[in-house]
């Protein structure tokens, strides 16, 4: 079966983004694939971070996970952190990085603006996205479900496993990205100019996979439209009209339906609004309720990550030592 893998960072709390991004498309995949679902603590340490909190965030994202469907007897869930091949590759292929290229990395730019400029951000800022070619390439996944603000990194990762394999020998498979028909960018709801992120500063436009279905009707209530009043004022058209056609994907993907045929059965941006509202409920109430569940046995979790934990130490242990002989080490 074909190999597929996946990350998501416990930076904060999960968003309806992450969910349609990336989880669902690799929940679909266990069936199917070897999925590897990576959450990437790792890379939670790239911009201020608390120790509690990070490692609380770490669990629940996994809770999270789980809650969404992934199936640890068919997929592998595991803490990066646990599998120390990862920083061991990622050395690795700092050797074969450039520094031009990683400063033209679009979220390093973004983040470090963000963390108060060049001399206030850390220094694992701008080398995270070699970290991230090591977790994909030390599982040789074919396949890597993301959503499309991750479209950059990949291709970074697929350049640093050619130019690797080119240099010192083919140790890397060279992987695809993969990411959903619609929402794989979805947008904040009070900003639509900027995906919808779960490190956001505010929270007005970000839906949570815990959020009540109160929240849920708040934050789409007050989601920024524009002032249209056209009888086709309904309409996906992305660049005139990002924050209608935002909810517009938004219900497409939750319905498995189009941004058009959602239009055609939404006449006004209140209708459209209460679509966006059911549909995102429908989607999340399960999810809260295996949440609820599964919460209530952390050890559960813990052994899950456990379990991962040596599988992944396994399954990567070949792959940096082949890595290593390849380069000169050993
Ligand atoms: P952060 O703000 O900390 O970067 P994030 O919400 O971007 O958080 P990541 O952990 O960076 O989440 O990404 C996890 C996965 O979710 C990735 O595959 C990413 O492409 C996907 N993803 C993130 N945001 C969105 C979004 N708005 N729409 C679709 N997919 C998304
Ligand atoms: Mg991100």
């Amino acid at each position: 079966p074909p190999r597929k893998l996946s990350l998501i960072t416990p930076s904060g709390r999960l968003t309806l983004g992450n969910h349609l991004g990336a989880l669902r498309g690799m929940v679909a995949a266990q069936d199917h694939a070897t999925c590897f679902f990576g959450v990437s603590d790792l890379h939670a340490m790239t911009t201020a971070h608390d120790p509690a909190e990070l490692r609380e965030r770490s669990r629940e994202v996994a809770t999270l996970m789980l809650a969404c469907g992934l199936d640890p007897e068919r997929a592998t869930l595991f803490r990066q952190s646990e599998v120390p091949a990862h920083t061991g590759l990622a050395y690795l292929l700092e050797c074969t990085a450039l520094t031009g290229e990683l400063s033209r990395m679009i979220q390093f730019k973004e983040k470090r603006r963000q963390a108060g400029g060049a001399t206030g951000a850390r220094a694992s800022l701008f080398t995270y996205p070699v970290l991230m070619a090591a977790d994909i390439l030390l599982y040789r996944p074919e396949a890597v479900p993301v959503g499309d603000d991750q479209r950059q990194h990949v291709e970074l990762t697929r350049d640093l496993a050619l130019r690797f394999n080119r240099s010192y020998g083919p140790v890397f498979t060279v992987p695809e990205i993969e990411v959903p028909p619609v929402a794989a960018r979805l947008r904040d709801l009070a900003d639509p100019t900027r995906k919808m992120s779960k490190s956001a500063v505010s929270d007005a436009g970000v839906i949570r996979l815990l959020d009540d279905p109160a929240t849920v009707r708040r934050k789409i209530g007050r989601a920024v439209t524009d002032s249209d009043t056209g009888p086709d004022a309904v309409r996906h058209d992305p660049v005139a009209k990002p924050g209608v056609s935002n909810l517009l994907e938004l219900v497409a993907a939750c319905t498995g339906s189009s941004p058009e045929a959602v239009a055609g059965g939404a006449p006004t941006y209140g209708a459209l609004k209460k679509l966006a509202t059911d549909a995102v409920v429908s989607v999340l109430e399960p999810v809260q309720r295996r949440y609820g569940e599964l919460a209530r046995d952390p050890g559960a979790v813990e052994e899950v990550y456990a379990a991962g934990a040596r599988r992944c130490v396994e399954e990567t242990g070949p792959v940096l030592y082949a890595a290593r002989a390849a380069i000169g080490l050993g």
